[in-house]
């Protein structure tokens, strides 16, 4: 029995088979596609908020489902088990958009968190800049108020969804003489003049999600598209990053799993020296260490979203998860690769995007290396 047993009901299972159908209907059979292409069609995020894979987590009065974050957990979970990097929907539901419920006016919620729970509204959040990604007290976008406007300059860059966003929210310094405390969110929409975009990134893995370069000159916004306050931005960002790093562990325990199940189905099929791959001492050692550290991430991942549905994930704790289940993550993704010989090595082979699309875990969402700090500062 995992710490989520007792918060699962027949809903949350309904949802769970609805992600499936949806995934294996509406996106498996086109993910390669996309991986050539960059990206994901805009009419999938429509089709995905007519089945109510968007917003779960938003009020019924904006147009969501009035869930819980465990029906975040679900679509992950499928979406992990299906392999589907592409579409960025958590990014959507889970990341980006809780920051116009959390620190948005009345009139922005009403304006923008129904279309972005119908799929009308892609958004994206621009932190990163070509400069400065871990220290983000360092970002030079800035914001300087003309009349009752907010005036814009600078660029940003990984930013995931940036073709696709009609909504972003950016990471601007509004007082640069006051480092974090100068810093604030701003909601800039994409058809603001001035905005562009830059080109789609090449990467080595998540190939179907688009990654994008976004450029800010003199974009003028109007006086409230800057969120809960001047200066407030830092402490939003602490406030929102754990269920952003707790998203990420979900993702990667789904992946252990999803490349556990692919390589026992493999094992038990191929055969060497007239033996089945599964018949080698190794190769049961080696998958019964995966069983067993797959097991015991489960268990730390289904604790954390537990602590995370009763409101209680603090940012060490969520720290941990991100850093040792994406590490955990690469570490078992590289191991069960090893299983499928040069197959493994072929793209058409679900665990060389699994390999391909797991690296960069590592890296967002705040790196390992910051992750441990975090940590470090609780000792
Ligand atoms: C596919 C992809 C999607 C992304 N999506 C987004 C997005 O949607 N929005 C967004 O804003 N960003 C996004 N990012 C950016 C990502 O969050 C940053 O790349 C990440 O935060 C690291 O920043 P950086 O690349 O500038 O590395 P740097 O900060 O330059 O770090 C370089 C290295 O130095 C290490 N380092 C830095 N500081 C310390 C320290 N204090 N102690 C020890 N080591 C340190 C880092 O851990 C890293 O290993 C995305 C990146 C990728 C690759």
């Amino acid at each position: 029995m995992t710490a989520l047993a007792a918060h699962y009901t027949p809903e949350h299972q309904m949802f769970r088979e609805t992600c499936r159908r949806f995934l294996e209907k509406e996106v498996t059979p086109f993910h390669m596609k996309w991986e050539e292409e960059g990206i994901v069609p805009r009419e999938l995020w429509r089709k995905a908020g007519a089945q109510g894979l968007l917003g779960m987590s938003m009020p019924e009065e904006y147009g969501g489902a009035g869930g819980d974050f465990l029906y975040s957990a679900i679509l992950i979970e499928e979406q992990g088990r299906a392999i589907a990097s592409g579409p960025a929907f958590s990014l959507h539901n889970d990341i980006v958009v809780p920051y116009l419920l959390h620190y948005g006016t009345e009139e922005q919620k009403k304006k923008w968190i129904p279309k972005a729970c119908s799929g009308e509204l892609v958004t994206a959040i621009a932190m990163t800049e070509p400069g400065t990604g871990s220290d983000l007290q360092s970002v030079k976008t800035n914001a300087v108020m003309d009349g009752n406007h907010w005036v814009l300059n600078g660029s940003k860059t990984f930013i995931s969804n940036g073709q696709l966003a009609d909504l972003v929210i950016v990471v601007a310094k509004t007082d640069p003489k006051l480092g974090a405390k100068g810093t604030s969110l701003i909601a800039v929409e994409t058809t603001s003049h001035g905005f562009k975009r830059g080109r789609n990134l090449e990467k080595i893995g998540m190939k179907a999600q688009d990654t994008s370069e976004l450029f800010f000159d003199n974009v003028r916004v109007p006086a409230d598209h800057l969120l809960g306050g001047p200066g407030m931005g830092f402490v939003q960002l602490m406030q929102q990053l754990p269920q952003e790093r707790l998203v990420i562990a979900i993702q990667a325990i789904a992946a252990i799993e999803a490349a556990l199940e692919l390589t026992l189905a493999y094992v038990k099929e191929r055969k060497a020296f007239g033996k089945l791959i599964i018949d080698f001492q190794n190769t049961r050692f080696k998958l019964a260490e995966i069983k067993t550290k797959a097991r015991v991430a489960r268990t730390f991942v289904d604790d954390c979203v537990a602590r995370h549905l009763k409101g209680e994930l603090d940012v060490p704790t969520a720290a941990m998860a991100k850093y040792w289940t994406t590490d955990l993550q690469c570490e078992v993704v590289d191991q069960c690769l090893q299983f499928f010989g040069g197959y493994g090595y072929m793209w058409e082979y679900p665990i060389a995007r699994l390999y391909a699309d797991s690296r960069v875990q590592k890296i967002y969402g705040g790196t390992n290396e910051i992750m441990k700090e975090l940590i470090g500062r609780t000792l």
